[in-house]
Order: structure tokens, then sequence, then C-alpha cells
């Protein structure tokens, strides 16, 4: 039995027709019902929904062999107990550092918004700048605009979330998109599964 994470949205949406070039499907069926366990067209291949933050979690402790997850959520959680196994080039977007003006980016003590308080933290200790980190869970473009941080540290993609908020996008951080992550346990006592269906997507892709 392989079970393999998906998170819901982009990334479920995305993966699933890369999934069906190498046999494995959904049936919408399955789709649209509330399980959160699903069953593919393959006996032995199972798939669970989550939340995109929670992937490398199951995977990390073996209740999912593999998983698909963004590069964002996967350094934001390190990788303790986990293989990234491969760049599916998909949901590509860039981690970057976002204010209304560079001037706002100088200031001695950066206050910074965040979705992702240690890659931010990283980042900065890594260019040796002084922050504060203040974690938010959504709308993060709004903190430098009511004067709750100096710049944010987020996820862009066509940027039009941020010039619709008057920000603009000064450093990247990191290059984004959805990995193939698995559980290193897994790795070797399903090593055979997991390496054939690593090889067929990575033909595929
Ligand atoms: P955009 O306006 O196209 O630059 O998209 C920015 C918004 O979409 C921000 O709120 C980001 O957090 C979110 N976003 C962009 N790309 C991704 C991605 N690959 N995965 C998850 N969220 C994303």
């Amino acid at each position: 039995m392989l079970t393999i994470a998906l998170s819901k949205g982009r990334i479920l949406k995305e993966t699933l027709p890369l999934l069906a070039t190498i046999g494995i499907e959904v049936s919408d069926d399955e789709l649209n019902s509330r399980k959160l366990i699903l069953d593919s067209n393959v006996e032995d291949i199972k798939i669970i929904v989550l939340r995109a933050t929670d992937v490398p979690v199951f995977v990390q402790h073996g209740v999912a062999d593999i998983g698909v997850s963004g590069k964002d959520v996967i350094e934001e959680k390190g990788y303790m107990g986990i293989y990234e196994l491969l760049d599916l080039r998909i949901s590509k977007c860039r981690m970057m550092v976002a204010a209304k003006s560079a001037s706002d980016i100088q200031k001695n003590l950066l206050k910074v918004a965040t979705k992702y308080p240690n890659t931010a933290k990283n980042y900065f200790n890594k260019i040796n700048r002084q922050v504060e980190i203040i974690k938010l869970y959504g709308a993060m473009e709004l903190a430098p605009v009511v004067g709750l941080s100096d710049c944010i540290v987020d996820l862009v993609d066509t940027g039009n979330t941020l010039k619709a908020n008057g920000l603009k996008a000064f450093d990247e951080i990191s290059s984004i998109s959805s990995r193939l992550i698995v559980n290193i346990s897994s790795y070797k006592s399903k090593n055979i599964e997991i390496k054939d269906l690593v090889e067929s997507l990575e033909k595929n892709l």
C-alpha cells in the first residue's frame, strides 16, 4: 500500500493530471465526496487530501509515504524525516520581500509580517539584518499598508496582489515550486514501489 498526501486547491488540481499520466486516477465521485482518504483506480494506492501545511507533517510521521508540497512549506517546516525527491515544476512562484518603498526595507530594526517566520528569520539572519517577525495567517499585504510592519515576506506569482495593495517586490528569497517528498523509512521499506513511481513521474514531466 502506498499513501500519497496532496493538499487541497492548486496542488491537487495540478498534481492529479500528473498522476493520471502514470496511470493513477481518482474518480470525480471520490473527489466530490467528503472523504479525506480517497481510493484511486490502483488498488494499493490511496490519496489523502490535507491542508498544505499538514502535508509534510503527515509524510514526516509516515502516515503518508509520499506527499506533494510547495517548497515554501517544506523549507518552513524543515527536512526532518523526509527526502525531497523530485521537482514537479508546478505551482511555481517566488518567495519575496515586498514593501511600499525601498526606503522601508532600509530601517535598522525591520518589522517583517509573514506566514513564514522561519524562512524570513533565516533569510534576514543570512544577510545580517536585525528583524522583528510578526506572524500572520493571511492578508499579509495589509500589514505594511496599515503600519503593522515595514515589509512582508510572501509568495508572489503575477505580482497583481502586491500591486493592488500599493506594494512592490524587492528581494527574491527563493524560487518555489511543488516537490515530491517521501518519508525516509518508507523510502527504505517500499523502495521499489516508490522508485518506480518517481521514475515514471520524472519521465512524464
Ligand atoms: P499574485 O497576485 O499572482 O502575485 O499572487 C499572490 C498571492 O497568491 C499571494 O497571496 C500568495 O500568497 C498567493 N500565491 C501565489 N503563488 C502561490 C503558490 N504557488 N502557492 C500558494 N499561494 C500562492
